[in-house]
């Protein structure tokens, strides 16, 4: 729960506030921009609520955040807006929220799926959530991008007996996963879920695609705002930028119009534009 008496210097003041745990994970942003900013090293309430639906939207993020940094001096029903999440990124595809610090505030994703529905990377397990997937079926696969976003996938799984799908590579973060890809790929893990080795931000980080529609990017990509064009991050590559670069230049050959990242803001663009995004970021990394 946050601390008013911590509260941030550069709150606006009103019922909406930041304190001083935040981790600058960017998921208030991403959920609710007109009213948090971004600080030096925190975000911050930058416009109190002005209309039901930024309200609604500032309490699903005060949900979201992973380390409770946000209050509400208000008496709002947060209860209520606990039945959002999973919340509707386009049919069939959901955003989890409840945000884990396991993962730094990762962001993880449902999908909805006649032959079993899937999770992509993990949510906080937390009862509200929990009852919200039990009432949408339930989660039969788990696909897991890389070691950093596991969060609480072991719980999941066996909550709901799914199976953990993840790159050999990547496993000593889930020893235990149920499926477990071998070599460069790509693996076709159902009809229309297709699995792609993405090397680079770690050593074993894969993406997934859906529908040639979806792409779940975990640590690879991301969409910079303020540049507004795809985005990868150099400072927070762990294994190899030349492999990454590859990776993306790689990307390039399949279709898809939807980029949802864990860390980063989603984005969706008609899949021309996508590919011409990805053709220039993979030359950016190379340095070209
Ligand atoms: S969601 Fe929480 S931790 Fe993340 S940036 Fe916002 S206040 Fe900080």
């Amino acid at each position: 729960m946050a601390n008013f008496g911590k509260r941030v210097p550069e709150n606006v003041s009103g019922d909406f506030f930041v304190d001083s745990t935040c981790i600058d994970c960017d998921a208030c942003r991403q959920i609710a921009p007109t009213v948090f900013g971004e600080a030096a090293e925190s975000s911050f309430v930058k416009a109190q609520p002005s209309s039901s639906t930024d309200r609604r939207q500032a309490l699903r993020a005060l949900l979201a955040c992973p380390t409770g940094s946000i209050g509400c001096l208000g008496g709002d029903d947060v209860k209520a807006v606990m039945k959002d999440f999973p919340l509707v990124v386009e049919e069939p595809v959901y955003y989890c929220g409840y945000n884990s610090p396991k993962s730094y505030g990762g962001n993880s994703y449902f999908v909805r799926h006649p032959a079993g529905n899937w999770l992509i990377d993990s949510p906080k397990f937390v009862a509200p959530l929990v009852r919200q997937l039990e009432t949408l079926g339930g989660i039969a696969h788990i696909f897991l991008t890389h070691r950093d976003d596991v969060a609480d996938a072991e719980r999941y799984a066996e909550h709901f007996q799914s199976r953990r799908i993840i790159h050999r590579e990547e496993l000593s973060s889930q020893p235990d996963a149920e499926v477990v890809l071998e070599g460069p790929g790509p693996w076709e893990l159902a009809p229309g879920f297709v699995a792609i080795a993405t090397p680079g931000h770690t050593k074993g980080h894969c993406v997934l695609l859906f529908q040639d529609r979806f792409l779940f990017t975990g640590d690879h990509l991301d969409w910079d705002r303020d540049q507004r064009q795809l985005s990868a991050f150099e400072d927070y590559c762990w294994y190899s930028w030349p492999r990454q670069a590859e990776s993306m230049r790689r990307l390039a050959d399949y279709r898809f119009e939807w980029v949802l990242p864990g860390h980063g803001q989603r984005v969706h663009l008609p899949a021309d534009e996508m590919r011409k995004q990805i053709q220039r970021l993979a030359k950016a990394m190379k340095g070209e």
